[in-house]
């Protein structure tokens, strides 16, 4: 979870319709999914027809991803998978509907697959940050549920391959597909014009290895860097993050 308010956009129901006309269709196969709001949801074509989902937004975003889906024409049955990046009510919060309503196997970091289903504490602040938590999960419940899958670096779905990438949380994971993409939940994020940023070191577990994490996928080849919050980049972008490796992470 990223609470920036630079980042939460109050859009009226024209702005959005704007906004699906922009940000739908990426490129290789990629689509970022529109008026998700606050966090971002992705869905990649497996090249077999089937679909996977990477994220699933707040609570009750269900129906803006069937909604997308339904203008692609496909149906919630074509969603094979559902990957979440890490466990964060922000990207879990729809992940129990959108399970039941496409009957996709559900997939986590085999470290974070205990804060999904409840038997840890969904996210533990400390500080300003605990209480701000505290004040968000007031407004905002987040429905635990079991994963089918639990991924360990190196796992494979399709043409995807999950990298290990903890530090936001302990389990978190970047999804691959080699020389084309990387989804990486809230390891990173970028403003409005694509520029990189770390995660946010209130929200985060450990920044020592969240530095580690992307140094690591910063030795991968990738046209597209698709984070949590914040626009994607849509090319050069795995040359970007080594020069934003190289500047110090700046
Ligand atoms: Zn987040």
């Amino acid at each position: 979870m990223e609470p920036s308010t630079a980042e939460v956009r109050v859009k009226s129901g024209t702005d959005e319709q704007q906004d699906s006309m922009a940000q739908s269709s990426l490129s290789r196969g990629v689509h970022q999914i529109p008026s998700m709001g606050f966090s971002n949801a992705y869905l990649v074509e497996l090249g077999d027809q089937s679909l996977v989902l990477i994220d699933t937004g707040t609570p009750n975003k269900a129906a803006r991803v069937l909604a997308y889906l339904a203008s692609m024409g496909r149906k919630p049955s074509d969603i094979s998978y559902i990957i979440l990046t890490h466990p964060d009510g922000d990207h879990s919060g729809s992940a129990a509907a959108l399970k039941r309503l496409t009957g996709a196997r559900l997939a986590i970091g085999e470290l974070d697959a205990p804060r999904l289903s409840g038997e840890k504490k969904l996210k533990e602040a400390s500080g300003i940050w605990g209480l701000i938590l505290g004040f968000v999960g007031l407004f905002m419940r987040v429905e635990r549920v079991k994963a089918d899958l639990e991924l360990k670096d190196g796992s494979t779905i399709g043409p995807l391959t999950i990298i290990m990438t903890p530090g936001h949380t302990d389990g978190s994971i970047s999804v691959y597909k080699p020389n084309e993409a990387i989804f990486v939940g809230d390891l990173l994020r970028t403003d409005g014009s694509g520029n990189l940023s770390l995660a946010s070191a209130g929200m985060s577990r450990d920044m020592e290895q969240v530095r580690r994490s992307v140094e690591k996928i910063s030795r991968l080849e990738f046209q597209m860097l698709l984070p949590g919050h914040g626009r994607p980049i849509e090319d050069v972008a795995s040359k970007k993050l080594r020069e934003f490796v190289r500047n110090g992470f700046r």
